[in-house]
């Protein structure tokens, strides 16, 4: 039997929601209620410097403006810091990670020493098979994944499909900081495994996020998600999306006075088609969505063509 869909949205509540974000949460809304499934909320607030509770809510505020829910209550990435932590030491019990103690000065030196030699600039495994006894005194250590050296990582993706990373340039990931923080890449795969995560669909901005992740999922001996990578937002001409371009968060477009409804259909086609179509009830988007007519080149936002679409509803 399949295990019914769970997808989710992943934003750091560091602004508002912006244009990129949206789609993706859209993408992940779509394909949850096309299967029947669920989606859940995760808000990524462990950079607490930049993390506020205005971001949070605009965030929120935004999605249910454009007419998106989320199953369960949000869950805090921050409230999960535990948890976190506890898998790596788990993991260094069971021989898959190990700690680190080398200074920033060291590994700066051994990147540096690497980089003079010609190779990929990774973590020489100075404690990768160090005896914990010789541990200096009063330095606290980071965990490490002990992370294939040689062969590829690959990752199967359902719109960049089969993409190669060389184990050698993926490195011996720190899990947990030496301060006792854990690394967003831990948290990630920690969080989705835990939360039935079955399809990650987010920015091709974290495809080789997607091969650490991968390595740690492997170690861990956990199923890695279905994963789709969708590329990133442009602007008309072709350059970053700015400001001026449309990279301004849902609340703009509501004071402008966008519907939510054209907002949707816009935002949609940004990426995703299903042939010449160019309106779409949200009903139809549910009905017809699938990750396998996401386009591989990156959109054009293109406010003219929102305009448009806005005056048809
Ligand atoms: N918090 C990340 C971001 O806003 C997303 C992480 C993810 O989807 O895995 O870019």
């Amino acid at each position: 039997m399949t295990k019914p869909v769970v997808t989710r949205f992943a934003p750091s509540p560091t602004g508002y929601l912006h244009i990129g974000g949206a789609r993706t949460a859209l993408f992940n809304w779509l394909l949850a209620k096309h299967s029947g499934g669920k989606m859940l909320l995760r808000i990524e607030d462990t950079d607490r410097s930049r993390s506020t509770e205005e971001a949070v809510d605009a965030l929120l505020d935004g999605l249910s403006w454009l007419g998106m829910d989320w199953d369960g209550e949000p869950i805090s990435q921050y409230g999960r810091v535990d948890r976190h932590r506890e898998v790596a030491e788990q993991m260094v019990k069971e021989g898959t990670a190990y700690y680190c103690y080398c200074t920033p000065e060291e590994v700066n030196e051994m990147r540096e020493k690497a980089r003079a030699e010609g190779r990929p600039p990774r973590y020489d495994g100075t404690w990768r098979d160090r005896d914990p006894s010789e541990a200096p005194e009063g330095i606290a250590p980071a965990i490490r994944l002990k992370a294939p050296l040689e062969g590829d990582t690959i990752v199967e993706d359902q719109v960049q499909g089969t993409v190669k990373f060389a184990n050698e340039n993926l490195d011996d990931l720190i899990l947990v900081r030496s301060d006792g923080n854990p690394t967003y890449m831990l948290a990630v795969v920690v969080d989705d495994h835990d939360m039935g995560v079955t399809h990650i669909v987010r920015g091709d901005d974290h495809l080789t996020n997607a091969a650490r992740q991968s390595l740690i999922y492997k170690a861990l001996n956990w199923d890695v998600p279905v994963m789709a990578h969708i590329p990133l937002i442009y602007g008309p001409d072709g350059a970053k999306l700015s400001k001026r371009h449309g990279a301004i968060g849902a609340e703009a477009y509501r004071a402008m006075g966008y519907l939510p409804s054209a907002m949707r259909n816009y935002l949609a086609r940004l990426g995703w088609a299903h042939g010449d179509d160019e309106i779409f009830s949200t009903e139809q988007m549910i009905e017809w969505f699938g990750l396998d007519a996401i386009g591989k080149s990156p959109s054009r936002f293109d406010f003219k063509k929102l305009e448009n679409l806005n005056a048809h509803y």
